[in-house]
C-alpha cells in the first residue's frame, strides 16, 4: 500500500480510458493531486461517480478511495487543466489508421486544446503509443500554440501495463522508461515516481527519440515471440508433435523464457496488433524494407491463426458450420478484461455466423462490448445456457473459470460433446474421459 507523496505534483492526465483512468487513480494514490481529463462528458460524468467505464481488477475501490481523499478530480475542460498542472501526462488512443500507420489525430488535438492554455513552466508528458518522431514535432507544435512566458517543455515516459494488471503494473512496474531534453524534467519525472523508484524500479532515462522506440520495440518482440511459437503450433500440426512440451522445452532456456510463449489462437486487444502495424508502416516510411517484412509476417501469422480455427469448427462439423449451433467460451481479448478491441475470440465468432453457424457467446464481463460489435451473436452470462444444444464448444479466451468446468456436466447439456481448445490450456484427459472429443491447436 503506497504511502501518500509527502511532495505532491499537480498532475493532469489527458485522455482517460484504459491507459489515462488507471494512471490517473494510481497517480492519486501516490499521493499526487490529479485532475483526469477528457472529451466525453458522458464518461466523466461516471468516472466522477466513482464507476470505472470498463472492467479492470482492483480498479474501483482505488478510483472511489482516490476521489473520497480529494486528490483525484474530473474535468472536460482544458482552460482548467492549462491552469492546474505542473506536469500534463497525454493518454489519449493512438489507433490505427486505414493504411496501418498510427491515426495521431487524438494527440494532436489534445496538445492543440492544452498549449493555448498553459500558463507557467510545466512539463507535457507524452504517454501514448506513437511512432518515432511525434514527440519532436509536438514539441515544436507546442512551441507555437503556447502562450509566451508559459515555457512548456515535453517528455516520453512509454506506458507497458497490462490490462487486468493494469494497477500492479503502473504502481510498481518492471522499468520506468524517462524520455527526456533537460535534468529539470527528468527531476520533475523522478519526483512523480519517487515510490516506485524507491522500491527500486529501474529508471532508464534517455532522448525523446529512443523512449519513443523503446516502447514499439518491445511490442514488436512480444507480438513476434507469439507468432514464432504459433508458427511452431502449425508444424507441430503438420508433423503431429505436440506444441505444448515444445513450447515448454524453448522456455527454460534462460535466453529465451517462457513468457509470451503461449500457443493458440494470437494476440488481439487494442495494443499489439495495431502497434505492429504502425511499426512496419513506419519501417516502410524510413525505408527499412526488412524490419516492416519481419513485421508483416508476424501479423500474417497471428491472423493465419483466427481462420485456423474457422478451418478447424468446419471440419469438426462435417465441412460446413451453416445452420449449426456453436458456443463460445470467451469472448474478451484476454482474461481479466471486458476489451474486445481487435478480439480474435470475437473475430472468429463473428466469421462463423457469416459462414451461417448459430453462435451463442459466454463471457464473465465482456458480452456487452462484444454485443455492440457484433450483434448478430446471442450472449449470456449463464454458461450452461450457452452451450445447451450446441453442436461444437469453442474455448477461445482462457478465463480461469474454464478450467473448473466439469466436462461431464457440460456433456449432457450439449447436443454433440465436441470441443475446440484455441488457447491449448485445458487437459484434454477429463474432457476425453467424460466422452468428448478433444482437439487443440498445435497438439496431436
Ligand atoms: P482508450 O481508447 O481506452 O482511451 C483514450 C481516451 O482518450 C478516451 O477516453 C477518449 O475519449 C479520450 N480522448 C480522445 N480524444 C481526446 C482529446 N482530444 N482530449 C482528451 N481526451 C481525449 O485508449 P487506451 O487503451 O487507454 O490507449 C491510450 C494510449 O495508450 C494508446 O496510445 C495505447 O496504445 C497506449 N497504451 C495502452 C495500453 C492498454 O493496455 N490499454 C497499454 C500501454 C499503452
Amino acid at each position: 500500500m503506497p504511502v501518500p507523496d509527502p511532495n505532491p505534483v499537480r498532475i493532469t492526465v489527458i485522455g482517460a480510458g484504459y491507459l489515462g483512468l488507471t494512471h490517473a487513480a494510481c497517480m492519486a494514490d501516490l499521493g499526487h493531486d490529479v485532475l483526469a481529463l477528457d472529451v466525453d462528458q458522458a464518461k466523466i460524468d461516471r468516472m466522477a461517480r466513482g464507476e470505472a467505464p470498463f472492467f479492470e481488477p482492483g480498479l474501483e475501490p482505488m478510483l472511489q478511495k482516490s476521489i473520497d481523499s480529494g486528490r483525484l478530480r474530473f474535468t472536460t475542460s482544458y482552460a482548467e487543466a492549462g491552469r492546474f498542472g505542473e506536469l500534463h501526462f497525454v493518454c489519449v488512443g493512438t489507433p490505427s489508421a486505414a493504411d496501418g500507420a498510427a491515426d495521431l489525430s487524438y494527440v494532436h488535438a489534445a496538445v492543440d486544446s492544452l498549449a493555448p492554455h498553459l500558463e507557467s513552466r510545466c512539463l507535457i508528458v507524452g504517454k501514448s503509443t506513437v511512432p518515432v518522431g511525434t514527440a519532436r514535432a509536438l514539441s515544436s507544435r507546442i512551441g507555437q500554440l503556447a502562450p509566451a512566458g508559459s515555457e512548456a517543455e515535453l517528455a516520453w515516459n512509454p506506458e507497458f501495463l497490462r490490462e487486468g494488471y493494469a494497477i500492479q503494473d503502473s504502481l510498481l512496474p518492471d522499468r520506468l522508461v524517462f524520455g527526456v531534453g533537460s535534468a529539470w524534467a527528468e527531476d520533475l519525472l523522478r519526483s512523480v515516481y519517487a515510490q516506485p523508484l524507491a522500491q527500486g524500479v529501474p529508471c532508464l532515462v534517455m532522448d525523446l527519440e529512443t523512449a519513443e522506440l523503446v516502447k514499439v520495440a518491445a511490442n514488436a518482440f512480444l507480438a513476434t515471440k507469439i507468432s514464432f511459437v504459433n508458427a511452431m503450433a502449425e508444424v507441430c500440426e503438420a508433423v503431429g508433435a505436440d506444441v505444448l512440451p515444445l513450447a515448454a522445452a524453448l522456455g527454460h532456456d534462460g535466453r529465451i523464457g517462457s513468457r509470451f510463449l503461449a500457443p493458440g489462437l494470437g494476440f488481439g486487444g487494442g495494443c499489439l496488433p495495431k502497434d505492429i502495424r504502425a511499426f512496419r508502416s513506419t519501417s516502410l516510411r524510413l525505408g527499412l524494407p526488412s524490419l516492416a517484412t519481419i513485421l508483416g509476417e508476424v501479423d500474417a501469422i497471428n491472423m493465419g491463426r483466427r481462420a485456423r480455427v474457422v478451418e478447424l469448427a468446419r471440419s469438426a462439423l462435417g465441412g460446413s458450420v451453416a445452420a449449426r449451433r456453436v458456443a463460445a467460451l470467451g469472448i474478451a481479448f484476454k482474461p481479466d478484461s471486458d476489451d474486445v478491441r481487435d478480439s480474435a475470440s470475437l473475430d472468429v465468432c463473428g466469421r462463423l455466423a457469416r459462414e451461417g453457424a448459430v453462435v451463442s457467446v459466454h463471457d464473465p464481463v465482456a458480452t456487452a462490448n462484444a454485443a455492440v460489435v457484433e450483434p448478430s451473436l446471442t450472449y449470456s452470462a449463464n454458461l450452461m445456457e450457452t452451450v445447451a444444444g450446441a453442436d461444437l464448444v469453442l474455448h477461445l479466451t482462457e478465463w480461469q473459470e474454464y478450467r473448473a468446468v466439469d466436462p461431464a456436466a457440460l456433456a449432457l447439456a450439449v447436443a454433440e460433446p465436441k470441443i475446440i481448445d484455441a488457447r491449448c490450456i485445458l487437459d484434454p484427459g477429463p474432457w476425453r474421459a467424460a466422452g468428448w472429443s478433444f482437439q487443440a491447436v498445435g497438439r496431436p
